[in-house]
């Protein structure tokens, strides 16, 4: 998981000027007058103009993973806060109405694999402190503290290391913690494709070390933000890259 900057592009008109803009008004109108359901529009959210937006800043990953998807067999417009209901956890029911208010807002959505977005995260979104919980768009959602690690406002980093493959939080952090748990960061189909390409990096890393300069570049080259897994190589070979 690395950090995805928003902060170069424009949010697509679909979303703050168009249709998405009406709706939220219309949902927020809605609530405001009594009603707890409500209906999303996929075609807004999910339009080929945020969809292509958010894959070309996320360098065609998932924000979650770090795999590559491709764009047309596999793409998920994911809400980071729920829209429809949220889960606190794995024992407690779904509670609704959700973040009905963001189902449009461009900095809460991102491009994720279907496996991070539908077997792992799904509704779930615990809260350090639920009684600071926005339940509706009158509330300030500046006060919660999500314990998910926000793909744009947080550092990964500063939460998740890399230990070989696997996924390990910085300093007991709870953020990466429950990341870690409710993102499937360790699922074992990801485990083995990390395991699978740090095998081969191990073998080059002994070229790379002996200053063979096409692979000492190539280590450089890997770490970037627009390739597969970048967070798992610069966690373990920090002096190459
Ligand atoms: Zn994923």
């Amino acid at each position: 998981m690395i950090r995805v900057d928003k902060s170069t592009v424009k949010v697509p008109k679909i979303l703050n000027k168009g249709k998405g803009f009406a709706m939220t008004n219309q949902l927020k109108t809605d609530f405001d007058n009594g009603i707890r359901s409500f209906d999303f529009d996929s075609k807004i959210y999910g339009n080929k103009s945020v969809k292509s937006l958010l894959i070309k800043i996320q360098h065609k990953k998932c924000c979650f993973c770090e795999r590559y998807r491709p764009y047309a067999r596999e793409c998920d417009v994911e809400h980071f806060r729920p829209k429809g209901g949220y889960q606190v956890d794995e024992s407690l029911p779904l509670i609704q109405p959700g973040y009905y208010w963001l189902a449009y807002d461009f900095s809460n959505l991102f491009y994720s694999c279907k496996t991070c977005n539908q077997a792992y995260k799904k509704n779930f979104f615990p809260l350090s402190d639920e009684t600071k919980r926005a339940k509706n768009h009158n509330d300030d959602l500046s006060l919660e503290e999500s314990l998910l690690i926000h793909p744009e406002f947080d550092d990964p980093q500063n939460h998740i290391t890399f230990v070989e493959e696997i996924a390990k939080p910085i300093n007991d952090s709870i953020k990466g913690k429950t990341t870690i748990k409710y993102l499937g960061l360790n699922d074992s189909e990801l485990l083995k494709e990390r395991f699978d390409y740090l095998r081969i990096l191990k073998i080059a890393a002994v070229e790379a070390r002996k200053g063979e300069p096409t692979t000492k570049n190539l280590f450089k080259e890997l770490s970037k933000p627009q390739n597969m897994f970048s967070m798992m190589v610069r966690c373990n070979f920090p002096d190459l890259v």
